[in-house]
C-alpha cells in the first residue's frame, strides 16, 4: 500500500518510519511512502505557503495554491491515483477509529494532507479533498502525528505486515472489544499470580475464559462499544451478570 504525505516538514517523518513494524513494512516493500513538501509548490519567489486570515483573527492559514498544486501535480504525473482517498488532517473531521484504519486499507493508495499554523484556507477543505480526519478531540500543532498515527494503524493491518496473521485480529477493537488481560513470565512475581486457567494447556477453556475477560473489560471501561456488538444470548446474559 502507499501512502502518499503532503506536509511542510518532511523530515518529521524520517525516523519514527524507519524503525519498528513501519520500518520492516518499508524495507520488504510491503508499504511504501511518497513524501511531498508542500513548499515544493508555493508560487512566489519567496516560497509563501501562509498567509493573514481575511476579516483579520489571530495567527496564519495555509493558503491554497501550494497544496492544491502539489496534489494535482502529483495526480497529473500519475504518482497519485485520482479515485484515491484524498485525507484532509483536522480536529475538525471524522474520529479516527479502527472500522475507519480498516476501511483505509482496503485501497491501494491514500493521501493524507498535514496542516500547521491555524488550518487551512476553507477551499482546500471544499473543494480538494474527499475526506476529513481527526485522531480526537484535542489539538495539535500539525498534521504529522496524526499521519503517523494512520500510517501506522493501517499499516498493521495489512497481510504479512506484522509477524502473525492473527495478532492484529486479537488487539482491541478489531471486533469491538477491548483486549483480554495477558500475562507472560514468570508466572508468580512476587506473589502476584498469573490466573490459572492460562497454565492449564486447555485452549478451549482459554479462549472462554479470554472472550470473557475482552466483554467484561469492554463494559467495564468502553460501555459505548457494547450496544453494537453482536453478541450470544449466553454473553449478552454474562453482561447482565455482570
Ligand atoms: N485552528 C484549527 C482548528 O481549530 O480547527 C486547528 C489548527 S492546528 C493548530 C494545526 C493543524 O494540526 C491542523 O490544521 C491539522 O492538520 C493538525 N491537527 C491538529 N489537531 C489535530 C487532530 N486532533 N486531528 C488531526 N489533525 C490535527
Amino acid at each position: 500500500m502507499k501512502f502518499h504525505i503532503f506536509t511542510l516538514f518532511p523530515k518529521l517523518f524520517e525516523s519514527p518510519l524507519e524503525e519498528g513494524v513501519i520500518g520492516r513494512a518499508l524495507k520488504s516493500g510491503l508499504v511504501q511512502i511518497n513524501i511531498n513538501n508542500i513548499r515544493d509548490h508555493s508560487v512566489d519567489r519567496h516560497k509563501t505557503v501562509d498567509d493573514y486570515p481575511f476579516g483579520g483573527g489571530p495567527g496564519m492559514l495555509l493558503k491554497p495554491e501550494p497544496i492544491f498544486e502539489s496534489v494535482q501535480s502529483n495526480i497529473e504525473q500519475n504518482r497519485i491515483k485520482r479515485d484515491s482517498p484524498l485525507i484532509l488532517l483536522s480536529p475538525q473531521g471524522r474520529q479516527f477509529n479502527q472500522n475507519i484504519a480498516k476501511e483505509l486499507s482496503l485501497h491501494e493508495e491514500i493521501s493524507l494532507i498535514c496542516g500547521r499554523y491555524e488550518g487551512f484556507d476553507e477551499r482546500i477543505r471544499c473543494n480538494l479533498i474527499t475526506d476529513e480526519i481527526s485522531i480526537g478531540d484535542f489539538v495539535l500543532s500539525g498534521g504529522e502525528i496524526p499521519a503517523m498515527a494512520i500510517v501506522d494503524s493501517v499499516s498493521r493491518l495489512l497481510p504479512g505486515v506484522i509477524n502473525s496473521s492473527d495478532s492484529a485480529k486479537n488487539d482491541s477493537f478489531y471486533d469491538g472489544l477491548l483486549q483480554y488481560p495477558q500475562y507472560t513470565r514468570p508466572a508468580d512475581y512476587q506473589g502476584m499470580k498469573v490466573p490459572e486457567i492460562l497454565l492449564s494447556g486447555n485452549h478451549a477453556e482459554i479462549e472462554k475464559w479470554r472472550r470473557r475477560e475482552s466483554l467484561k473489560k469492554t463494559k467495564l471501561r468502553r460501555p459505548d462499544l457494547i450496544s453494537s456488538l453482536s453478541l450470544s444470548e449466553e454473553e449478552r446474559a454474562f453482561l447482565e451478570n455482570l
